[in-house]
């Protein structure tokens, strides 16, 4: 590395950018895994090399006794499931999250007896048999899938590719979460079928929702008006603008014995939700759970825009004393910045707020302090007065 860096690596950050580089070997192949040293050639770590990346250098291991092998990715899958194994995340769980993990850009989902894999960088897709080998060993699940059909791909020259990793499976499955059953698609949904990190938020509104009318806005497959409905709404409608996760949500709400008082509908929230505050509709729950609106530094206005809006627009629609849930994964707006968005949505609606509570994804999502793309998942309920 370069005599003048940023102290970012020495303090944890696994990420070496080509501007951080000074000299390489020029035997180093794509995908390899190469030793990293600092200008006055102390060892720094062990990490996966793509020089068509910007980011040239993932760390692995800052251990300089690891050999990086086969045997090495057993061990760590194991060290991942004795984590979630501890914290209580064993049925479904994200069993591998990416740097959090000391294993950048992998992630793996369990779904009881099903595993969906993406290795969203050349050096860990590599490995991709040695990661299969590890859960065939550790699980004997029935299915491994592969979900790469990931557009970040291309940046480190990877196609986009989604299929099976093991003997083929039905790769619709049921699962279990909080005493509720739901429908997951694991060739076709969003990202790896399921979003697992919400699985604590969603047990977060079994009070506020009782007896209560629920709105839900971007509601995908209906988890959390699903949950709304079982913790006793007394009626619960859910928006979003993809018909297939709405037909998914409805058959989710039958799995469930609810469909008689949570119903789900295509629309497009940004519409209808705007349309129905000018009506003067109220509910006494609004939630909303919007896809992240950027992922670079360059349109984050943008994202802040869009936040600010929908929540507005859901403020409104909320009863005096009643409450909104709202969620955030958008990486570049921070917790903090969140609820300044949030804040100046309150002063535009004329509504005064309150937080009843915030919290992040769950915890077989660990974070990790100065890698910002760890804390990602901002869910803030707030009562709207
Ligand atoms: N709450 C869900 C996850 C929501 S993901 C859960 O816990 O599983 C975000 C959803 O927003 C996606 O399903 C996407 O189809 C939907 N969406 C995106 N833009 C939208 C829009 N303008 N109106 C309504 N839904 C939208």
């Amino acid at each position: 590395m370069k005599k003048r860096i940023s102290p970012r690596i020495a303090n944890g950050h696994p990420w070496i950018f080509g501007n951080e580089i000074d000299k390489l070997d020029t035997e180093a192949q794509p995908g390899d895994i190469v030793d990293v040293f600092t200008n006055d050639k102390s060892f720094v770590g062990k990490g996966y090399f793509n020089p068509q990346s910007q980011i040239v250098v993932r760390l692995l291991t800052r251990n300089k006794n690891d050999q990086v092998n086969e045997e090495f990715f057993h061990r760590r899958l194991l060290e991942c499931w004795e984590y979630r194994k501890k914290l209580g995340y064993v049925e479904n769980c994200r069993l591998v999250f990416g740097e959090a993990d000391g294993m950048p850009q992998l992630i793996i989902d369990k779904f009881n007896d099903y595993f969906v894999i993406q290795t969203l960088a050349l050096g860990i897709d590599k490995w991709k048999p040695a990661l299969v080998k590890a859960i065939e060993k550790i699980f004997r699940p029935k299915g491994i899938y592969e979900r790469n059909d990931v557009p970040v791909r291309e940046l480190e020259g990877l196609p986009q590719q989604k299929g099976f990793l093991s003997a083929p499976f039905d790769t619709k499955i049921i699962i279990n979460e909080n005493g509720l059953r739901f429908h997951v698609d694991l060739e076709n949904g969003q990202k790896t079928g399921y979003f697992l990190d919400q699985r604590d938020n969603r047990r977060a509104i079994e009070h506020i929702v009782k007896d209560a009318e629920v709105l839900g806005a971007f509601t995908y497959t209906g988890t959390f008006e699903i949950h709304a409905a079982y913790y006793g709404a007394r009626s619960v409608l859910g928006l979003d603008i993809s018909e297939s996760a709405v037909q998914q949500a409805n058959r989710n709400a039958a799995l469930n014995g609810l469909e008689n008082i949570c119903r789900f509908e295509t629309a497009n929230a940004f519409d209808v939700l705007k349309q129905w505050s000018k009506e003067g509709k109220q509910y006494d729950v609004v939630m909303l759970d919007p896809p992240a609106f950027t992922k670079s530094r360059e349109t984050i206005q943008k994202a802040i825009t869009g936040y600010k809006e929908i929540n507005l627009r859901g403020m409104k629609l909320v009863k005096p004393g009643g409450f909104l849930v709202t969620s955030s994964c958008t990486n570049l707006v921070n917790p903090q910045l969140f609820k300044e968005i949030i804040a100046k949505a309150a002063k535009d609606a004329r509504r005064e707020i309150r937080q009843v509570l915030f919290q992040a994804q769950a915890a077989d999502h660990p974070i990790i302090w100065g890698l910002e793309n760890t804390q990602y998942l901002k869910f803030l309920i707030i009562q709207v007065l």
